[in-house]
């Protein structure tokens, strides 16, 4: 299956953002075979999101979370901030 395309990060393989994993993703609890590895702010304890939650919005829509890996970089810098 091909991952999803993020705007603000080309290519999240590479990167490290996604990895495979046998995990359940906790949003739409499919095991998509990637879980997302990067930060997740929210005020739950979530930690497996596939890409594909993330790309269409349902996991921070059902999480009320923020993926950096999918904002620009002057947005993550205020998230940064606001958490610290
Ligand atoms: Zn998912």
């Amino acid at each position: 299956m091909e991952l999803p395309k993020f705007k603000y990060h080309p290519d999240p393989i590479k990167t490290g953002a996604f990895v495979k994993s046998d995990k359940t993703c906790e949003s739409c609890s499919t095991n998509r075979g990637y879980i997302y590895t990067g930060s997740i702010y929210c005020t739950q304890n979530v930690n497996s999101i596939c890409p594909w939650c993330i790309s269409d919005g349902s996991a921070a829509k059902k999480f009320k979370a923020t993926f950096l890996s999918d904002a620009p970089p002057r947005i993550e810098i205020k998230i940064k901030k606001k958490k610290i």
